[in-house]
């Protein structure tokens, strides 16, 4: 019987925060009951430093004994990070991340954890339709998806991060040194036995997203950049082509210019060049700049998280740090 941890960041969840405890214990309590897991089954919350009730409404259930544990973060770190602090921090055999606000269907966990029994160290959560997002939001989500596909890396469409790893795979995990963890690009490149669920995604059950289109954004750019040297190499090949147009162009006012009557005086062909291959310049510029910045703070290797408190109903085998 393996022991299942489910890892869940919250950040200003107050709103759903006591319905998802609700309904994560039941599931625990149920496969509990069916000898899928055993008792030293936990729902790790991991606070994002929150500003709302979050973490006061975590240590009130943690002191009425539900199964849970809390893990306050100093402060926000944004989502990766938050699951990473889950990842790492919990105990068991299967680690299954879900989102806070009870959009992935928590009943599909059952069916992760018959692949995982079946031998799968990955098990991903793959929605089925999309058809409780924005047209929005779909299409930005299909777009990147393709965009990343193109970039060659490897990713699960529709996949979030609703996923089983075993114990295994989060060890695997914590041998990747980057400070930028995209996991849904590295969890596929872990490369171990791995299975796909399907399954309805739902409304947000309360509370708004915390995925405005900034982070949506800052979201996609940190995929790419962080896997993916294409743009860099797209600038090259930008380049070769001006260089070698360039050389062409040359060689035809060369040719024009050997018959004078025919030279038009214009300011165009010699402005024009200049605004345009200064854009492109600063274009190619932006795009190294994107790639110098990562390296600028992945070479100083700041600490992801800092975990301020732990309260909770620790595994019986797990030493209070
Ligand atoms: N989240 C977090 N830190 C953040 C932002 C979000 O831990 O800085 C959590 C949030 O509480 C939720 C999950 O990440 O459990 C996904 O966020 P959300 O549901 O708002 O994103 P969406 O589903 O709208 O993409
Ligand atoms: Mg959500």
């Amino acid at each position: 019987m393996p022991s299942l941890a489910i890892v869940v960041p919250c950040y200003n969840e107050q709103e759903v925060l006591p319905e998802t405890i609700k309904r994560l214990s039941a599931l625990l309590e149920r496969l509990a009951a069916t000898h899928k897991i055993d008792g030293n089954s936990r729902i790790y919350l991991v606070d994002d430093g929150s500003r709302d009730r979050t973490w006061l409404l975590v240590e009130d259930h943690a002191a009425q004994g539900w199964p849970i544990v809390g893990i306050k973060l100093s402060r926000n770190r944004g989502h990766q990070n938050a699951l990473l602090a889950g990842l790492f921090a919990a105990r068991g055999d299967a680690i299954v991340s879900i989102d806070a606000d009870l959009q992935d269907d928590v009943d599909a966990i059952e069916a992760m954890l018959d692949h995982h029994v079946a031998g799968c160290d990955v098990v991903y959560g793959v929605r089925r339709a999309r058809t409780t997002d924005t047209a929005f939001k779909r299409l930005t989500a299909v777009g990147f998806y393709r965009l990343m596909r193109l970039l060659g890396a490897k990713t699960i469409d529709n996949h979030a991060d609703f996923r089983l790893l075993s114990r295994r795979a989060v060890e695997s995990l914590k041998a990747f040194g980057e400070v930028n963890l995209y996991l849904r690009g590295i969890v596929p490149m872990l490369g171990y036995p791995s299975a796909i669920v399907e399954y309805d995604r739902a409304e947000r059950f309360a509370g708004e997203t915390k995925y405005p289109l900034r982070r949506m954004l800052s979201l996609a750019l940190n995929a790419v950049t962080s896997f993916s040297v294409v743009p860099l190499r797209l600038i090259s090949l930008l380049g070769l082509l001006l260089s070698l147009g360039t050389m062409a162009v040359s060689a035809w006012v060369l040719a024009v210019s050997l018959h004078p009557e025919r030279v038009v005086p214009g300011w165009a062909s010699t402005v024009l060049p200049i605004y345009f291959l200064g854009g492109v310049q600063l274009l190619s510029l932006g795009v190294i700049g994107e790639y110098v910045g990562k390296l600028y703070l992945e070479s100083k290797a700041r600490p992801r998280y800092f975990i301020e408190r732990i309260v909770g109903a620790l595994p019986a085998d797990e030493v209070t740090r």
